[in-house]
């Protein structure tokens, strides 16, 4: 008899996006005219940017004739992309990171899922709560259950010291932060890299959103912080820098100090086993995609990118103007594309009532985890009329 992987199980049934999804459904059949506008999902809107366009037709001209033709490329990425990796987002900015410390990848989930394959099935993980739900339950499913949560509340801004008491061995950190739109500062990262260090511990840093920073001296990277390459992974996504949610690629980053220990206490380097796994489990990012992440660090590509970006911001910033005028505390947004907004009630309830009565669609905030009970998060990702149209409708109803 087939027995099943029961940790399955214990994951939490309904995923939080598909009750989004079902309520939606329910209000569009009951409302057939209403005019929905989704401000909820954080899925990019705006179309990928002429420099990288370009690229991709170049690349699908080069698999259109023998002489530049590409089959199977390194699991690990073509080189070509990995040292602009490596030169732009980090040498030029002081972090010493080289290109065969960076592995290229189809985008940040399946790496923040997947990198927990290095770790012993008894290692305890630390997350913040609220959370993206991908650490915690790609942990559960591996039959790890020993999971601390570390409250980000108004009180620590969002960010969570690491506690005195904390005996994690792996803490997930993801700043800017999806979904609380809150950013780090350097010193609250310094603290958890020296604790991490202190611990022979790992932080494993998720940079989706670095692009969106915009505030002087908000770090961009965790190896900003000293001695942060001999204990962070970070993660980082072309998804919301460059609009590749439906195209996929990003990159991880494994320096080589980074280590974890075996039973005997001898370290282990994590960059050979995650090339090892990789290139076991994973083909490569496609050819064409990667031409056209290549062209990101194109001058043409940085300044089309961060145009797309900033359009987002704006978005962000009309939204979180409205709603604090309308006397609601919001953080988020500025540096992120998330506002997070203190609805001062039961989150789902606040849902209901912004979808039933002015159809748009936003993120109970209680769906990332308790402590994002009584926060809805709006996602500043769509056009620029319907967040006008969303911020008038908004504006009736509360
Ligand atoms: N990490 C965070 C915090 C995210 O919010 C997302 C996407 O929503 C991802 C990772 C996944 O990014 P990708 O599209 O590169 O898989």
């Amino acid at each position: 008899m087939l027995h099943v992987n029961e940790n399955y199980a214990k994951i939490k049934p309904t995923y939080l996006f598909a009750e989004i999804a079902h309520r939606v459904a329910a209000h569009k059949e009951a409302n057939p005219e209403a005019k929905i506008i989704r401000l909820g999902i954080g899925d990019v809107t705006e179309p990928i940017c002429p420099a990288i366009v370009a690229a991709m037709h170049r690349a699908v001209d080069d698999e259109a004739g023998r002489e530049n033709f590409h089959g199977y490329g390194p699991e690990q990425g073509y080189a070509f992309l990995r040292e602009k990796i490596a030169a732009v987002d980090f040498r030029s900015r002081g972090m010493d990171i080289e290109a065969d410390e960076i592995l290229v990848s189809d985008g940040a989930k399946c790496d923040c899922g997947n990198i927990q394959e290095l770790f012993g099935p008894d290692v305890k993980i630390a997350v913040g709560d609220p959370v993206y739900p991908v650490y915690v339950d790609t942990n559960i499913m591996a039959g790890r259950t020993d999971i601390r949560l570390l409250p980000c509340t108004a009180e620590n801004g969002y960010v969570p010291a690491p506690p005195a008491d904390c005996d994690a061995d792996i803490v997930y950190l993801c700043y800017p932060n999806n979904p609380t739109g809150a950013v780090a500062t350097l010193a609250q990262l310094q603290a958890w890299v020296d604790w991490a260090n202190a611990r022979k511990a790992l932080i494993l840093f998720d940079a989706a959103y670095e692009a969106f920073i915009r505030t002087p001296g908000i770090p961009h990277s965790i190896y900003e912080c000293m001695g942060a390459r001999t204990c962070a992974i970070e993660f980082r996504s072309y998804s919301k820098t460059a609009g590749f949610t439906g195209i996929r690629c990003g990159y991880t980053v494994v320096p080589k100090e980074v280590c974890a220990y075996d039973a005997a206490g001898n370290a282990v380097p994590l960059r050979p086993m995650w090339t090892r796994r990789q290139t076991t489990k994973f083909n490569g990012a496609s050819y064409i995609t990667q031409r056209g992440a290549e062209a990101i660090y194109s001058p043409e590509g940085q300044a089309q990118t961060r145009a797309t970006v900033d359009f987002y911001l704006e978005n962000g910033r009309l939204m979180k103007a409205a709603l604090q005028a309308l006397g609601y505390e919001v953080t988020g947004g500025g540096d992120s594309p998330y506002l997070w907004v203190n609805v001062k009630g039961d989150s789902w309830a606040f849902f209901d009532k912004l979808l039933k009565e002015a159809n748009v669609v936003t993120t109970p905030g209680a769906g990332f985890g308790r402590a994002g009970e009584g926060y809805i998060r709006i996602s500043s990702f769509n056009s620029r009329a319907n967040v006008l149209e969303a911020v008038e409708r908004l504006k009736k109803i509360l």
